[in-house]
């Protein structure tokens, strides 16, 4: 028997290349869950701007981004957890890692743009872990591709097969509303960026007399034609397909004006999966399990330097979390203790007591967490699924004022525990060498290198543009490997052998060199 608290809770994230729509899709979320009461609530996660510390007053106006990193509000009797994620590239890594921590994610597509960079990269990272995926097609309300096109760009390029749940009438100036396949109704579209629901036109079908009063007869046969083309291509919700991320329900719409997002979202609780188990190394922790466990995956820094805690993440996996009681420290094998967690209800924090599987508590944290920490009630759990990609840019890191060395390896040494970037030690000399996927994330160290911890640090370029992990089933090839290769190998955060190359040419060739040795794209494998 699953508990009813968790039965209860869906937790989620809504991601899309920059620009797509993401922040105001979540803001009417939020308006429709009655947790925030005027558009223009929710801070655009967004570093366009291109120099750092513009990006850092942005990260400090919004609270450093703890309000709105778990937003969690009660619909239709559910516990809704929306886990936002950072919208630029460059912290992409963040990103990856927050969707270690849902159990489901709504992924937006630009109508007129299609599949972008990061809609790739960021649906690459959920059939890891057969995270089941909802596309909302946006902007509808502009000029965009065909419908039938846009799917079939989408089930290509993303490598997902479709099942439309609603459908396009017209478009851009012609875009008359959606006709929703799973509902039979029909959803009038009206520009409006305030209104809260859309005129909704109950049909019993597409012979309904009544579908005529509001298509013109070129409209209606347009869309019996598609509709017949659509249950021919794409056939009906097989929901298992669904879950096991085999399969992704498309909607359409137009987010800024509010149009299909109530559908979307009373459609959402009802098919999006509930917490589920999880893989720890050591077994599958069962979410009806009693005993609490659960899983670091973000640390947020606290930007105010008289106050150095950060507040860790923490998703809770089974059992339920409660405020002043004793858990197992997994890796430092300490028992710890939370007097203030806080809950992230109605995008405001506050102090929680007990948290059930699928919730997000923020912990305040002095140093104990690194990414990817488990907590239990005393086993000896670790969770997989939060493994570290391969970064774009290595740079070498130069002490720039020996009198601060010590608070030089204090912040690198923390930042990159928070996940701020990669850290690799190379040898002789125990060179620390960062590896970030943008430009803008040394920005973000350099300046909190300087202004939390007073340390100043020069970035020397490398050539190297990929990190595998290496493995070998025989322990002393891995040895000699990693001595013939020293100037290529850097350890990562768990002392770990990783092998910097400069292009994927030099990994096929050392490769071929080294069949003993297996190469890995991400640190977990197994
Ligand atoms: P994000 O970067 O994915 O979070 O995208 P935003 O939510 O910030 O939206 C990017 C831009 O697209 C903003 O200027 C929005 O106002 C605009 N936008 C969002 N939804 C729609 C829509 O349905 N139609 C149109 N025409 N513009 C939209």
């Amino acid at each position: 028997m699953i508990h009813p608290e968790i039965e209860k809770r869906k937790t989620f994230a809504i991601i899309s290349h920059p620009d797509a729509g993401k922040t105001t899709l979540t803001e009417k979320f939020l308006l429709f869950g009655g947790a925030i009461n005027t558009a223009g609530a929710v801070k655009r996660n967004k570093a366009n701007q291109s120099s750092t510390s513009d990006f850092m007053e942005i990260e400090k106006q919004r609270g450093i981004s703890v309000a709105t990193s778990v937003m969690g509000f009660e619909y239709k009797g559910k516990r809704i957890n929306i886990l936002d994620t950072p919208g630029h590239k460059d912290f992409a890594e963040d990103t990856y890692r927050t969707l270690s921590a849902v159990d489901s994610v709504i992924l937006v597509v630009d109508c007129v743009k299609g599949v972008e960079e990061q809609t790739e990269k960021l649906m690459g990272v959920c059939r890891m872990r057969n995270t089941p995926v909802i596309i909302f097609v946006n902007k509808m309300d502009r000029e965009g591709k065909d419908a039938f096109d846009l799917l079939d760009e989408i089930e290509k390029k993303l490598n997902i097969s479709l099942c439309p749940l609603s459908w396009p009438i017209g478009q851009g100036h012609t875009f008359k509303g959606v006709y929703s396949i799973y509902n039979k109704h029909l959803n009038l579209f009206e520009p409006d960026k305030t209104k809260i629901a859309d005129p909704v036109i109950e049909v019993n079908d597409l012979d309904d007399e009544n579908l005529h009063n509001f298509l013109k007869p070129k409209e209606l046969d347009g869309l019996k034609g598609d509709l017949e083309l659509v249950d021919g291509v794409y056939g009906t919700l097989d929901p298992q397909l669904y879950t096991d991320g085999l399969l992704a329900p498309v909607f359409f719409g137009s987010a800024i004006n509010n149009f299909g997002i109530k559908e979307l979202l009373d459609t959402f609780i009802n098919i999006a999966p509930s917490p589920r188990s999880r893989e720890a190394e050591q077994r599958e922790v069962l979410v009806e399990e009693k005993n609490f466990s659960g899983f670091v995956f973000k640390i947020h820094a606290n930007l105010d330097p008289k106050h150095r805690d950060r507040i860790a993440f923490l998703r809770v996996c089974s059992g339920k979390f409660e405020r002043n009681k004793f858990y197992y420290h997994t890796r430092q094998g300490k028992k710890l203790k939370f007097s203030n967690p806080m809950d992230f209800m109605a995008n405001e924090k506050s102090i929680v007591e007990e948290a059930w599987p699928g919730d997000v508590v923020g912990l305040y944290d002095s140093g104990n967490f690194k990414i990817g920490d488990t907590l239990t009630e005393g086993e000896q759990l670790q969770f997989k699924g939060i493994p570290s990609f391969s970064p774009e840019i290595f740079k070498e890191v130069e002490n720039k004022d020996p009198l601060r060395t010590k608070q030089l390896e204090k912040g690198i040494q923390q930042l990159t525990e928070e996940g701020v970037a990669q850290l690799f030690i190379a040898q002789p000399g125990n060179r620390k060498i960062i590896g970030a996927v943008g430009d803008l994330q040394f920005e973000v160290i350099a300046f909190r290198l300087e202004h939390e911890y007073g340390a100043k640090a020069h970035f020397r370029m490398l050539s190297y543009t990929r990190s595998n992990w290496v493995t070998s089933k025989d322990k002393t090839k891995l040895e000699e490997f990693v001595k013939r290769k020293q100037q290529h190998i850097g350890q990562d955060k768990d002392g770990n052998p990783v092998y910097l190359a400069d292009n994927d040419f030099m990994i096929n060739m050392t490769k071929r060199d080294y069949p003993d040795i297996e190469f890995h794209k991400t640190s977990e494998f197994k």
